[in-house]
């Protein structure tokens, strides 16, 4: 016996938003409502992709428009023969920043071996071997083992990079109320750098409560999806100005358009674009980043590839990168990607 059922109608993959809805409506519209003073103008782009779409429901529409919305972006930027993050800045009246903080994330847990303590040495390995490309910030799991064990990890950490305040945790919004909150005393001597997503990203009283009880910073935000839900976190989640982080990711929500919106929105409220490290470990947020002038940027060293990672061109030194110098986002430079790529645009 099979059983069958489907999602819903009208949000389906990816894929399919694309060719059956927005792709269409691009193609159909008038070839000048879609340019701008540097080429194609993002904001039209999502715009007219997003005719006739209802508020709410984001999903992967979010995804969708934000791919179309940013392949403007690097189509802009090789006309203008520039790497992107320099587009952005001069759009958008930014100080370019081509040097900007990066973070290594990681801190798996992993299986122990038959002496028992494999989980720590793998753990350990990981941090050196970032530690060794250059990065001086990292941030490992939490919220997947008891509290004994995740004080443990987090002490192996320290010991292994030098202090607390380059160290964040990211409980990938495992906690509840009650374990949220038990976690913050024992968390707090370390000083951490930030505690990401203790809760459920939409749970913005249980963000509040953790915020008022910790007087350590507190990160979350990479699985809000538009400027809407970015509004709700600063309404009701308690995020203080100057401190916690906010991580929304412009390729899962609509774009860089729909990002820039949020930061203008973050910015009203009386917070700094310090205050945005956008999630994801790529060379496109590199060049948001750089080109917005925001508080830096996430790494996933060798693991999400071939889209993930930076190209071979970026090293990390001091904790600090810079987006590739050629012109676009630099994908092609991506080895495991150039080849494909190649394919496509043939
Ligand atoms: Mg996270």
């Amino acid at each position: 016996m099979v059983g069958l059922a489907f999602n819903s109608i009208g949000r389906f993959a990816q894929g399919g938003i694309l060719r059956d809805r927005m792709i269409p409506r691009l193609l159909e519209a008038d070839p000048e409502a879609l340019l701008g003073d540097d080429g194609l103008d993002p904001e039209a782009i999502r715009d007219v992709a997003m005719q006739d779409e209802k508020p709410g429901g984001h999903g992967d529409r979010a995804g969708a428009v934000a791919a179309l919305e940013l392949a403007a972006w690097d189509l802009n930027a090789k006309l203008a023969d520039e790497p992107t993050y320099a587009t952005i800045a001069r759009r958008h009246g930014t100080a370019a920043n081509d040097s900007v903080s990066v973070y290594a994330a990681g801190g798996y847990y992993y299986p122990c071996d038959a002496d028992g303590d494999g989980s720590a040495r793998q753990l350990r390995e990981e941090l050196k071997r970032h530690r060794d490309m250059g990065f001086d910030q990292f941030k490992i799991k939490v919220g997947g083992a008891s509290v004994a064990d995740d004080l443990r990890r987090i002490e192996q950490t320290i010991d292994v990079v030098g202090t607390g305040s380059q160290v964040a945790v990211d409980a990938h919004g495992r906690f509840g109320f009650v374990e949220a909150v038990s976690l913050l005393g024992a968390i707090e001597p370390y000083g951490l750098r930030w505690f990401e997503e203790p809760g459920d990203p939409l749970d913005y009283a249980l963000n509040a409560e953790v915020t008022a009880r910790y007087p350590g910073s507190v990160a979350t935000g990479e699985n809000l999806f538009s400027v809407v839900d970015v509004a709700n976190l600063a309404r009701y989640g308690g995020m203080r100005p100057g401190l916690d982080i906010f991580q929304m990711d412009p390729g899962l929500s609509y774009g860089l358009t729909e990002y820039v919106e949020q930061i203008a929105l973050l910015e009203n409220a009386g917070f700094d674009r310090s205050q945005c490290h956008p999630h994801g470990g790529h060379v496109i947020n590199l060049h948001l980043v750089a080109g917005l002038g925001l508080g830096g940027c996430e790494a996933y060293p060798g693991v999400f590839q071939p889209v993930g990672g930076f190209p071979p061109v970026c090293s990390v030194e001091n904790g600090r990168i810079s987006p590739p110098p050629a012109p676009g986002f630099g994908l092609e430079l991506n080895p495991g990607l150039s080849g494909y790529l190649e394919g496509l645009c043939a």
